[in-house]
């Protein structure tokens, strides 16, 4: 079939703020950078703008993408069910909640992908236009990063990043070989950890003309432990270029690392998001390997990463099977008097495809009648072990006012502050309180529809 336009959708709540969306639709970015180049693609994010009315107007020779995080799978759907009504005849679907849960996508879209998409993209454009479609595609191998999907200037011009996005993206390495029972991220982008050429990082930050940006990379601290002289070469690149700051996710270990993260400092890394998850030693069977739970170790090493001049964010999780209403306020204690630069506080969720979620399976510990939009780790979705549902909801919430109270983050926001020097100061206000604020409005969620 004659394809007239590409249209790639990213169903998304959060709208905008103060006038511009969060994130950019990364992953549709790079995959619409596969579309060939006589083909008309457009990449659509309802955080930016209300969509339904847009897709009325697509028809028999649109294909329509929509990716699918499992907390916005029901808008995803019911897109599909607009572009249907609207005379489209091909729907597909993929991402992380069409990987993790196929069957539940395969009941509404037309095609599903699982897998990483970067070959199985390409494939089914050529297999749209000679009426081959299969109804499911696989993306067998985990791609090497090397040369795939680099954006297009199109591309970057369509979406046009600086006008509406806080916060550009960028991946330098996929993948994380730790195994936390709840992670979905391994589970969608696999155990082996892989990394771009610096020069494509490099040449897409320039060709951007980004200065400042968040990694989507799973677990980049373990670059540090897994190929120190990648991570060595990529600091050097960075910091050559004009840059105001960056961030990433990573795991406490980075901190052995002092040569690294006087690198990283010069790299112009402004702090890590690192994945403490819990203070209670009892569930360190479920943290992967990553941290035991052990708050000295915390302490430690969110002090020598500050030694560095690098913040901390700090991100906790509530409802393991040792944890009782208890933990949270001592994780809130902890983190009072630790110094961290910002922190998170969820609700463990179990997410399809995930050994935890097939525990609660085994155990009837799913709360029935959950929809989808509860995964968004500010909603109760399970029967916890060690509390009841209201107790744990309840003792959320206080603790969640107490950790995001304006005067807390406010306080952290100022500590965050001062490891700038004060020329720099200025460029820094934004990313020394955006952190906080944008997790009390995930917290603000809990409130949006009831549980
Ligand atoms: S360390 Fe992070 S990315 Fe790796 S398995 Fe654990 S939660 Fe997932």
């Amino acid at each position: 079939m004659e394809i007239r336009k590409i249209v790639l959708i990213h169903p998304g709540r959060e709208g905008r703020i103060f006038g511009k969306a969060t994130a950019v639709p990364y992953t549709l970015m790079r995959l619409a950078s596969l579309v060939p180049d006589d083909i008309e693609v457009e990449v659509w994010d309802e955080n930016w703008e209300y969509l339904d009315n847009k897709i009325r107007t697509l028809g028999k020779h649109d294909l329509v993408g929509i990716t699918s995080k499992t907390l916005a799978i029901e808008t995803a759907e019911r897109y599909a069910r607009i572009a249907h009504e609207s005379g489209v005849q091909t729907v597909v679907v993929g991402g992380a909640h069409a990987t993790l849960l196929p069957e539940d996508v395969a009941r509404w879209a037309d095609v599903v992908v699982t897998g990483e998409a970067y070959y199985t993209w390409p494939q089914i454009i050529k297999d749209f236009q000679n009426d081959t479609l299969k109804p499911h595609y696989n993306d067998t191998e985990w791609a090497d990063l090397t040369g795939v999907a680099p954006l297009t200037d199109r591309v970057i011009a369509q979406v046009d990043e600086k006008r509406r996005y806080w916060t550009p993206l960028i991946e330098i390495t996929r993948g994380c070989p730790r195994n936390c029972s709840f992670c979905t991220a391994i589970r969608v982008s696999g155990q082996k950890m892989r990394f771009r050429p610096v020069e494509e990082v490099v040449e897409e930050i320039e060709r951007r003309r980004i200065d400042r940006f968040f990694l989507t990379d799973d677990n980049f601290g373990l670059a540090f432990a897994i190929d120190p002289d990648y991570t060595e070469k990529l600091f050097l690149a960075l910091a050559k270029l004009p840059l105001r700051g960056w961030t990433t996710q990573a795991e406490m270990m980075v901190a052995k690392y002092p040569e690294l993260l006087k690198l990283a400092k010069r790299a112009h890394l402004d702090k890590f998001f690192i994945g403490f998850e819990s203070v209670n030693p009892e569930n360190r069977r479920e943290l992967g390997g990553k941290s035991k739970g052990m708050m000295k170790q915390y302490q430690e090493a969110i002090d020598a990463i500050h030694q560095h001049g690098l913040g901390v964010v700090g991100l906790f999780v509530f409802g393991f099977d040792a944890d009782t209403p208890k933990v949270m306020w001592d994780t809130w204690e902890f983190a009072k008097n630790s110094g961290l630069d910002s922190m998170s506080a969820t609700i463990l969720t179990p997410y399809p495809g995930t050994p935890f979620r097939e525990q609660l399976v085994q155990e009837n510990r799913l709360i029935p009648g959950k929809s989808w939009r509860y995964y968004d780790t500010a909603h109760v979705t399970y029967y916890p072990r060690q509390m009841t549902v209201e107790e744990f909801e309840r003792e959320y919430d206080r603790v969640c006012r107490a950790i995001y109270h304006p005067f807390r983050i406010a306080q952290r926001g100022l500590r965050a502050l001062s490891r700038h020097p004060i020329p720099r100061m200025p460029a820094k206000v934004f990313g020394s309180f955006s952190t906080d604020y944008g997790y009390r409005r995930t917290f603000a969620w809990r409130h949006a529809f009831s549980s």
